[in-house]
């Protein structure tokens, strides 16, 4: 399957849609989730064009989970976050529904997890979120 650079995260990339962000240099973006499964929810995804994991260069890949493992810590002091799901979805078969691949990290226990990609959040609670982790990372 070739890439589609018209998906919701390429065009956030580009700045034709707006993200409340957390976190970019010049080859990762994190922002938080719009649809959030738990308070916290926040996407990182390299700038990379790859639809899954399986297809990312694997110098982009560990670049990425640095700054995942790097966001994770600014969750966890940020919101004072009890532990982390990260999730990665490789394939609409895994039920991924943006085809430009993303790491999630949701604070949160697996057992606690809400729906996937089911519900808009409230904006201002997620940019207040996403105002404790940037004051983290600072
Ligand atoms: P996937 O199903 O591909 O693993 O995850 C895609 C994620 O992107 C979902 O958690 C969904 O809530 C989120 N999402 C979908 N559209 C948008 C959007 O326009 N902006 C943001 N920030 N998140 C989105």
């Amino acid at each position: 399957m070739a890439y589609d650079d018209q998906n919701i995260f390429a065009r956030i990339l580009r700045g034709e849609l707006p993200a409340i962000k957390v976190y970019e240099d010049d080859q990762v973006l994190a922002f938080m989730d719009i649809m959030p499964q738990a308070d916290g929810h926040t996407l990182v995804i390299p700038k990379t064009p790859a639809i899954t994991l399986l297809d990312l260069d694997p110098d982009a890949a560990a670049y990425t989970i640095k700054i995942v493992q790097k966001i994770a810590q600014a969750i966890e002091t940020g919101l004072d976050a009890q532990g982390i799901v990260l999730m990665q979805l490789s394939g609409a078969s895994a039920g991924q529904t943006v085809p430009h691949v993303h790491f999630h990290l949701i604070p949160t226990s697996v057992h606690e997890l809400g729906r996937h990609a089911a519900q808009m959040g409230d904006q201002e609670k997620i940019k207040s979120f996403a105002e404790k982790i940037k004051a983290a990372l600072s």
